[in-house]
C-alpha cells in the first residue's frame, strides 16, 4: 500500500517542530519511530498534509537518573528502555515492560513518546507508566505543562494531547525500595500487542501489611486505566492467596471491556481478573 502525498519536515529543534505543525492547522503529525503512524498512512487511516520527522532533532533520545527518578526523552526507544541498567535498577517494572513490546525490530523503532501519543488501547507501555504514575511534559503551548498519567489516555487512539502538542519528556518515580512488581499480558500471537496486560506494584509493612498498591490495564477497555477498587481493597490487608484473589476480582470493576476477533468482552473479563491475580502474586513474591 502506498501513502497519499505528503510534505515531509525534518526540524532541528523542538520549537521548530511545533512551530511546523502549527502552520498545518491539525493536517500534519510529528513521526517518531514510524510503527505506527507509517501503516495508518499507509492504509489510508491517516490522510496527513505532512509529517514532522523528530529524528533529526538532538536531544530527544535520553535516560537520565534524577532526584526523584527517571527523565527519559521521547524519541528513547523500547530496546533503550529495556536494555537501561538505570532503568532496571530505578524502575525495572518499566523495562520489563518494555522487552514485552512486539518484535526486536519493533522496539529498535518504535519509542516512547510515540507508544504514548498514539494511545493504542492494546499498548503495553501505558500500563507500566500508570502503575508507577509517570507524568508527560508536553511541548507546543505557550508554556510546557505537564500531564499526569491518568490524565493521558482518553479513549482508544485519544490522549490528552492538543492539536500541535509534542510530548517532550517521561517522569517516571523511582520505585521505592522493598517494592515488588509484576506485569503479566495475554500476547497476540502475532503482533505481540496485549490482549490484555497488568501492570502491579505492591509495597507492605514490617508486619505483611499492604501499604501500596498500583495496577493498571491495558487491552481491556477502550483505554488503559488503573484498577482502583483493587488498589483500595488491599491496602492495609496481607498480601495473602486469598486477598489477592478478592482484590484482582475488583479489576473489571468500570471497564467497557472490548470484543474483536482477538477475544470476546467475557474473555477480555476473565483475563483481567486472572492475570490481575497473576501479577499480585508474581509481585508479591518480588518484594524486599
Ligand atoms: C508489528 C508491530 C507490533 C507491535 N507490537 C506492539 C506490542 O506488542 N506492544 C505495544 O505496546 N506496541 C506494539 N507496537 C507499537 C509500537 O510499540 C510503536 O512503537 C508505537 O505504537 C508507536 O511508536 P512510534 O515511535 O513508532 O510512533 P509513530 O508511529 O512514529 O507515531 C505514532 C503516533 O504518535 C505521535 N507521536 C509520536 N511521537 C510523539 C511525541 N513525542 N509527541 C506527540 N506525538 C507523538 C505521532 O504523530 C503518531 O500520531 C507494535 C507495532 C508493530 C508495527
Amino acid at each position: 500500500m502506498i501513502p497519499a502525498a505528503f510534505e515531509y519536515h525534518a526540524p532541528k529543534t523542538l520549537r521548530q517542530a511545533v512551530a511546523t505543525l502549527r502552520r498545518y492547522d491539525g493536517e500534519a503529525r510529528v513521526l517518531a519511530g514510524g510503527m505506527s503512524l507509517v501503516p495508518m498512512m499507509k492504509l489510508r487511516l491517516a490522510n496527513l498534509a505532512a509529517v514532522v520527522d523528530l529524528s533529526k532533532i538532538d536531544g530527544l533520545a535520553f535516560i537520565d537518573e534524577t532526584a526523584n527518578g527517571l527523565a527519559i526523552g521521547p524519541m528513547t526507544t523500547h530496546y533503550a528502555v529495556e536494555s537501561s541498567d538505570v532503568v532496571r535498577r530505578v524502575a525495572p517494572i518499566l523495562a520489563e515492560t518494555a522487552a514485552l513490546v512486539g518484535d526486536v525490530q519493533v522496539r529498535n523503532r518504535g519509542t516512547i513518546g510515540g507508544s504514548v501519543a498514539h494511545a493504542d488501547p492494546a499498548a503495553d507501555l501505558p500500563a507500566a507508566l500508570l502503575a508507577l504514575e509517570a507524568t508527560f511534559i508536553v511541548a507546543g503551548g505557550p508554556r510546557r505543562r505537564t500531564i499526569r498519567a491518568d490524565k493521558m489516555f482518553v479513549d482508544a487512539y485519544t490522549s490528552a494531547l492538543n492539536e500541535g502538542e509534542i510530548i517532550a519528556e517521561v517522569r517516571v518515580p523511582a520505585m521505592a525500595s522493598g517494592t515488588g512488581w509484576s506485569y503479566q499480558k495475554l500476547a497476540n500471537r502475532a503482533s505481540r500487542f496485549a490482549v490484555v496486560g497488568i501492570a502491579a506494584l505492591v509495597a507492605t509493612d514490617e508486619a505483611g501489611a499492604c501499604t501500596r498498591a498500583r495496577v493498571a490495564v491495558t487491552g481491556a477497555g477502550p483505554a488503559p486505566v488503573r484498577a482502583r477498587a483493587t488498589e483500595r481493597y488491599l491496602v492495609g490487608k496481607q498480601l495473602t492467596p486469598a486477598n489477592i484473589a478478592k482484590a484482582a476480582a475488583r479489576a473489571t470493576n468500570g471497564i467497557e471491556f472490548l470484543g474483536d476477533v482477538h477475544g470476546s468482552p467475557e474473555y477480555r473479563e476473565h483475563l483481567t481478573a486472572e492475570l490481575t491475580k497473576r501479577a499480585l502474586t508474581e509481585a508479591s513474591e518480588r518484594m524486599g
